[in-house]
């Protein structure tokens, strides 16, 4: 019997309305890879291939022998939606390695599922028409989607199988590829799974999607208590409310192995249920005073419990530039010790730091080069402490066992806050950010951290949820939804709209 052939490929993008166009030079940075290159990286100990993929691989690779094809992989990280003319490079480059490698036996897709192009509102099903054309009705394929997907009717008609992530921070991803592994052998054998999808107007603002506790993690347990003999997986995805398309909210997305009544049942079940209880969706933050305070209060105190500030407004996992100065300023201008603050994207700044050397003194131009309104320029005189290249491997949480590059990379002393800074935008989620210069996270009084959540998975052995603090800041990541200005949401939505209703249909 000739073994199956299974196709891998991948495009991840989670798209911010309102950030700077995704280039080809992000996606580079971040992961663009060819089928040659994407199967030596699969290889590696510490590939930098999305992590579902590595559990696709590591599914299959547990039962009979298969074929790995590669195809190519996107991933773009988060931020704006991706020009236009390199989606559709990605796609040419999809067709081509397809049509060559017909023919498959089925196709693993790694998506993110919040992804849009200046040109296409839905590139995610862009993605998945474009497989189905190529490989026909019969084929398998299965992707896997972030929880922050904006899923349309579309993705769950085009694929057999959608599976998103259950967990915020995303600590099953690779968990989620093995389940795709699961259900493509089932499709191997004869299984024909049918998906029912349903859509809410409701778009809960991001600091209240953790699946730890509260309304989101009781809807996740939920849906979670709905699998048996013949439903086979329950998605819900909370959706990522800065994406500002039409296909907005949140959704329920359930895949039965027969029977598409069943599959129906459930949805709605689950969606009423998640309906019913959209008033506890409330993000509680605090004031840049107030946090200013507690900072100054813990330096001066040991005895005090060091605080961890979550700068959520700022979120480069969001679309956020990273760069923001806000608390920056605030806790230099009060004079807050022990303070480190991760990480800290300005490529300008760390050359500059790495042409200088480790000791230079210099008068430090934070985003003298950023356009973007909430990245105010911020100058401080600064010592260059330590540098480094940027190549780390992630220790906990969502990028453990993964190779990171962070690009030229610069530790600041500026005041009583030491400052890592970056060359290739992303959110600061593992403790590495700042081991990589020998600092002891559990000795600092305060951390800042660029990060909307995943940074709860790295640094939960540092800091406890109480001694947690979601700063309200302003930013391209605002979890304040009255202050974005939406364009393309479909309205009434809640909770921008209070009185949206639905009824199951
Ligand atoms: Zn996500």
């Amino acid at each position: 019997m000739p073994l199956p052939r299974i196709a891998l490929a991948g495009f991840m993008l989670e798209s911010n309305g309102h950030s700077p166009v995704a280039t080809e030079a992000e996606f580079e940075a971040l992961g663009y890879f060819g089928g040659n290159a994407l199967a030596e990286d699969l290889a590696k100990p510490n590939p930098r291939a999305s992590a579902t993929m590595i559990g696709f691989v590591e599914g299959m690779n547990g039962g009979r022998a298969w074929t790995l094809v590669p195809i190519a992989a996107a991933q773009g990280g988060a931020s704006g939606p991706v020009d236009q003319t390199f989606f559709e490079e990605v796609l040419e480059r999809l067709e081509t390695g397809l049509k060559a490698a017909m023919p498959l036996d089925g196709v693993f897709l790694s998506l993110h599922g919040a992804a849009t192009a200046t040109g296409d509102f839905d590139p995610d099903a862009t993605v998945l028409r474009l497989v189905r054309s190529i490989v026909g009705p019969d084929v398998p394929i299965i992707g896997t989607l972030d929880l922050h997907a904006n899923v349309s009717q579309a993705m769950v008609d085009l694929a057999d199988a959608l599976v998103a992530y259950l967990t915020n921070p995303h600590v099953d991803m690779r968990e989620r590829g093995r389940e795709c592994a699961a259900i493509m052998r089932a499709m191997l054998g004869g299984m024909r799974p049918k998906s029912a999808f349903v859509k809410l107007p409701l778009i809960p603002p991001s600091i209240t999607q953790n699946t730890k506790s509260g309304p989101y993690a009781d809807i996740i347990r939920y849906g979670q208590s709905k699998l048996d003999h013949e439903i086979l997986n329950v998605s819900i995805c909370s959706g990522f409310t800065l994406g500002d398309t039409p296909k907005n909210g949140m959704t329920v997305t359930v895949t039965a192995r027969t029977s598409a009544e069943r599959a129906r049942e459930v949805a709605f079940d689950i969606a009423t249920t998640c309906w019913a209880d959209r008033r506890r969706y409330v993000p509680k933050m605090t004031s840049l005073e107030e946090v200013t305070a507690m900072a100054l209060a813990a330096g001066r105190d040991v005895k005090k419990p060091a605080l961890l500030f979550a700068d959520v407004a700022d979120n480069p996992g969001g679309g956020g530039r990273g760069n923001t100065t806000w608390i920056l300023g605030a806790f230099h201008k009060a004079g807050a010790e022990g303070v480190l603050l991760g990480i800290f994207n300005d490529p300008a700044l760390a050359a500059e730091a790495h042409d200088k050397g480790k000791g230079a003194a210099f008068t430090a131009r934070f985003n003298r080069d950023e356009a973007d309104q909430f990245s105010k320029p911020f100058t401080a005189e600064a010592t260059v402490e330590a540098l480094h290249d940027g190549n780390v491997v992630g220790r906990r949480g969502v990028v453990a066992g993964r190779s990171l590059r962070y690009g030229k990379t610069a530790l600041l002393k500026v005041g009583g806050v030491r400052v890592v800074v970056i060359s290739i935008r992303q959110q600061c989620c593992d403790p590495v950010a700042f081991e990589m210069f020998g600092l002891d996270i559990a000795k600092a009084r305060s951390v800042i951290v660029k990060s909307r959540g995943h940074f709860r998975a790295g640094f939960d052995e540092f800091f406890a949820d109480g001694n947690i603090v979601e700063v309200d800041v302003p930013g391209l990541t605002t979890p304040v939804l009255s202050r974005v200005p939406y364009r393309n949401l479909p309205r009434p939505i809640f909770p921008l709209d209070p009185d949206a209703s639905w009824t199951p249909t």
